[in-house]
């Protein structure tokens, strides 16, 4: 595996596998890597000829200081993974190889409506810096196949509108949310839960389920009401759990002809965990 720190030399070993007629899959991560990332690249592989993995942690996505000096870094363990992986090439940047020499007054995008709702409600400016990494990360990889995890439902409906507002040519493919024998969709943050907060976490997949289970025969008000109070049982703040249409997460309050997904956000022990399911 290649692994490539500045953007020239990227730059220039793409131009030459272009040459070639090389297919180019990317899946941008910010490390810490686990079988959810890996199953990301695996199937990177059945479209490209090339897999392309970045590990980036953006300061510009997070909204809380502590949460991006608390972000994992697992370098070491993060190359042995993917040496047992398909990837061919990691594109290793330091901030200032993404940004320059600072990340103020960066561009902005209009991402509709979507941006404000959940995520964007609890992560103001969340997007906008998934935005201004992912236009620098496309723009210099031009993939043909760019590969995100459902786990992240709401960033993939973002990176879908970045593609068409940048006119980028690139064909996303979204992946199953990879789970632990218990439920709980695997996350980098995972690693900061105690033992006793990482033995609860299964509970918000457990609350989705209850959901999927459920919702033909019960309202959704109450089915929501029922999830929320189980969780804080559980020692949960829940920030969200809302049964929307999947299109344009609109919340909706009974059965709509178009997929329909139960998304969560909640804070375990200081950690905050995302999961959805599509009902
Ligand atoms: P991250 O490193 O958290 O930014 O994630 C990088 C990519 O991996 C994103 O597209 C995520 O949605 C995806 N991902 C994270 N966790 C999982 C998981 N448990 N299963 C599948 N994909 C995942």
């Amino acid at each position: 595996m290649l692994i490539f720190k500045d953007k020239t030399t990227l730059a220039a070993y793409l131009k030459s596998l272009r040459r070639q007629g090389k297919k180019i899959g990317f899946v941008p991560t910010m490390g810490a890597l686990h079988e959810g990332h890996l199953s990301l690249m695996k199937e990177a592989s059945t479209h490209a000829d090339v897999v392309i993995c970045s590990i980036f942690v953006n300061p510009t996505q997070f909204n809380d200081r502590k949460d991006f000096e608390k972000y994992p870094i697992r370098r070491e363990d993060d190359i042995k993974k993917l040496l047992g992986s398909p990837t061919e090439l990691l594109f290793l940047p330091s901030v200032e190889e993404i940004y320059g020499p600072n990340t103020v007054n960066l561009e902005t995008y209009d991402f509709g409506k979507i941006e404000k709702m959940l995520e964007g409600v609890h992560r103001p400016g969340h997007f906008q810096g998934v935005g201004q990494v992912m236009r620098r990360l496309l723009e210099l990889i031009q993939p043909e196949v760019l590969l995100m995890g459902q786990k992240d439902y709401q960033q993939v409906l973002i990176i879908n509108t970045l593609i068409n507002i940048l006119k980028i040519n690139a064909q996303l493919i979204i992946c199953p949310i990879v789970r632990e024998p218990d439920g709980l969709a695997m996350s980098s943050r995972n690693l900061r839960l105690t033992e006793e907060a990482r033995r609860k976490a299964s509970g918000i997949y457990q609350t989705l389920v209850y959901i999927k289970d459920n919702y033909r025969r019960s309202p959704f008000d109450k089915l929501v009401k029922k999830g929320i109070n189980f969780l804080e049982k559980q020692g949960f703040q829940v920030e969200y759990l809302t049964i929307a249409n999947s299109r344009d997460l609109q919340v909706v309050n009974k059965p709509v002809s178009s997929p329909m997904i139960c998304l969560a956000a909640a804070w375990l022990d200081g950690i905050r965990l995302i999961d959805n399911v599509f009902l």
